[in-house]
């Protein structure tokens, strides 16, 4: 999918990316874009109001602080569950709008490389695919001394920078290798490299007119520090369920950038007091993305959110309880976000 190269001048001046389409998966796709971008930054004159944190901790998810307001104990709107050993196959749920359960993707061909053989964990009969049964690539390569993440807050922005290396769990041995059992059904050849990653978002996001699509590629990152990518494989299929990732839900696109598409495994959900979800990380519009449960511990599911995939209600949001929309991750395609509910930052 999407390779992203940060060159920056400063921390806090111009940062200029250089942007190329490639395929995500297995060896780089036939398309391909180039051109130059430039994110809204903070005024150079603007000191950051704190040091820089590991991102990781920047933003607590335990419990408020004595002056947050309470968070409502509005009574859970009971919903479906889903089986996570037969999750509805995301196939096809690709729109040109803003629809619920589907990816409203910016990219409406897709010819890259993806996963070449449907593994056993799918049924194509039923339309579903186990999450239970799916295996995960071989390995387990720490990153932990070397990754390198952090938010820093300046005004009205926050600033992440990351090398994109996780900083928990570990991630599996890429390329897949021939003699690991993965590479009978997900022949991806990329490796896993440290990346040079800034992003620019606001600290008060506000819902935009419209929703906007989701391009292939980065669209937001996860509190490991590593990027989140939309549900869709380089053949605009369920990834979730095509691709093989390792036992953290991750994998490496060309240019060796490490992506999650769905639930990152290894990051701990910290609920709050009410039962809600600990924060995830953060889409490219500045809202946050919070875990698999709602308000009372309840699993969320696409028929509880909207069709960006997420709601509006009390949460604690950059240290704060406040009443905001914000995103869910599901057991259920498309995972992490449907379409941006807000306005994207500029070059993703
Ligand atoms: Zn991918
Ligand atoms: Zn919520």
């Amino acid at each position: 999918m999407k390779q992203i190269n940060v060159k920056r001048s400063s921390q806090f001046l111009a940062l200029v990316a250089i942007v190329s389409l490639t395929a995500c998966g297995g060896g780089g796709g036939s398309s391909s874009v180039s051109g130059s971008v430039a994110t809204a930054t903070p005024s150079p004159s603007t000191a950051p109001s704190q040091t820089a944190t590991p991102f990781s901790t920047a933003t607590p998810s335990t419990a408020p602080s004595s002056t947050a307001t309470p968070i409502a104990s509005a009574t859970p709107t009971p919903v479906a569950t889903i089986n996570p050993a037969a999750v509805p196959l995301g196939d096809g749920m690709v729109s040109t709008s803003a629809q619920t359960g589907y990816v409203y993707s910016c990219a409406t061909s897709f010819n890259g490389q993806g996963a070449t053989t449907n593994g056993p964990w799918i049924n194509t009969a039923a339309g579903t695919w186990s999450a239970t049964a799916k295996i995960a690539v071989q390995g387990s390569v720490s990153w932990t001394t070397t990754a390198s993440n952090s938010m820093v807050v300046s005004g009205n922005n926050f600033v992440i920078t990351t090398n994109d290396l996780p900083n928990v769990g570990t991630t599996g041995t890429f390329p897949i290798a021939k003699s690991d059992p993965a590479y009978a059904y997900d022949q991806n050849g990329n490796s896993v490299a440290a990346q040079n990653l800034m992003f620019t978002l606001p600290m008060n996001p506000a819902v935009a007119s419209t929703p906007s699509c989701l391009p292939n590629g980065p669209i937001g990152i996860f509190t490991d520090g590593v990027v989140m990518f939309n549900a869709l494989d380089a053949l605009g299929r369920d990834g979730g369920a095509h691709e093989v990732f390792d036992s953290c839900n991750g994998h490496p696109a060309p240019g060796n950038q490490y992506h999650h598409h769905e639930v990152p495994a290894c990051i701990a959900d910290v609920p709050d007091s009410t039962g809600h979800s600990g924060l995830y990380g953060y889409a490219f519009d500045g809202f946050a993305i919070y875990g698999l449960k709602g308000t009372g511990g309840t699993a969320v599911t696409d028929a509880s959110l909207d069709a960006c995939h997420g709601h509006t209600h009390a949460v604690l949001f950059h240290g704060t309880t406040q009443t905001i929309y914000h995103y869910h991750l599901t057991v259920e395609y498309p995972y992490t976000l449907g379409c941006y509910k807000g306005t994207p930052i500029a070059g993703f």
